[in-house]
């Protein structure tokens, strides 16, 4: 899988992708990062590219001519009218079926970026992310080359490699090959909501870590006490079944106090059901 970032600084990401998981999986060939420059796709002496917005207004507007040329640099088809680009949408969408391209738009204003999201970006042969800047990029260009506005939260960024930066590293960690355990992305908060819970004999659901569209469960590692803190006795005593069992309850305990809204759509035993009702009296809810 490649990714390819349009950008003002491309220094921005230096070090960024050197490390862990996103250096080992381009070592090992499983992803590529392409830095591309936006002003090297100017023709001016002063290497513009930006310009102030029509209507007047606070800030500058990214130029729609360099981004163009970037794009098409890469191979992405310019388009200037909306029907033909609806006709090349659905022609472009039977190639993405076998591993294909989509050009994103990093926005503020864009569709909230999740793990959800991240898993489909991670089925796709190429990524391309646009980095704004200033005010934003010219609107022509979301309409003619963009697939999709992408927002990484409800908070404004003074650019977009930052948000780049995490959705290639969300994005890379789910490519096959990449994770050491293959299931280990689908095992962590936020994991696949529609999954079979498949449970043991005992009813103990299997998953180690946030399957069902729980959070992740909490982690103790050595000494067994910190600071006068000891860590769960239930983790010390080898009973799997036991350590299961209370891993189940810690996610569902987490995923009610910090994201009650996961548990909409998350999959939930009746075990797990009983579990809530009694934390929720617990709580006095
Ligand atoms: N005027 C824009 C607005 O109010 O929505 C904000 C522009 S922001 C200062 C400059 C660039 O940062 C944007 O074009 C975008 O690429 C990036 N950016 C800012 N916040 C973002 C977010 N939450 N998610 C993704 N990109 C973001």
């Amino acid at each position: 899988m490649r990714f390819e970032i349009i950008t003002i600084f491309p220094a921005f990401f230096a070090g960024i992708f050197e490390h862990g998981i996103v250096r080992r999986a381009q070592a090992e060939g499983l992803v590529g990062i392409g830095l591309h420059d936006l002003r090297a796709y100017t023709h001016d002496r002063h290497r513009t590219v930006d310009d102030r917005p029509f209507g007047g207004g606070e800030g500058m507007v990214l130029k729609p001519e360099p981004l163009a040329e970037a794009l098409e640099s890469l191979g992405i088809l310019p388009l200037h009218n909306r029907v033909e680009l609806q006709v090349l949408r659905s022609a472009q969408d039977d190639t993405r079926k076998v591993g294909g391209t989509r050009v994103i738009l990093l926005s503020a204003q864009g569709r909230p970026f999740t793990q959800a999201m991240a898993r489909e970006l991670s089925q796709l042969v190429r990524v391309v992310l646009i980095c704004g800047r200033y005010e934003g990029v010219d609107e022509r260009i979301n309409e003619i080359f963009c697939d999709m506005e992408l927002s990484i939260g409800d908070y404004v960024l003074s650019g977009g490699e930052l948000a780049a930066a995490v959705v290639v590293d969300t994005v890379m960690r789910l490519v096959p090959g990449v994770l050491g355990n293959e299931a280990s992305g689908e095992f962590e908060s936020f994991g696949v909501a529609d999954a079979e819970i498949s449970s043991d004999e005992e009813g103990v659901p299997r998953s180690q870590h946030g399957a069902g569209g729980l959070l992740d469960y909490p982690h103790f590692t050595r000494p067994a006490v910190f600071k006068g803190l000891a860590a769960p006795q239930v983790l010390m005593n080898g009973d799997h079944l036991q350590i299961r069992k209370w891993r189940r309850e810690q996610q569902l305990r987490k995923t009610l106090k910090n994201r009650p809204d996961l548990l909409e759509g998350a999959v939930l035993s009746g075990e797990d059901q009983r579990l809530l009702e009694t934390i929720r009296r617990e709580n006095g809810d």
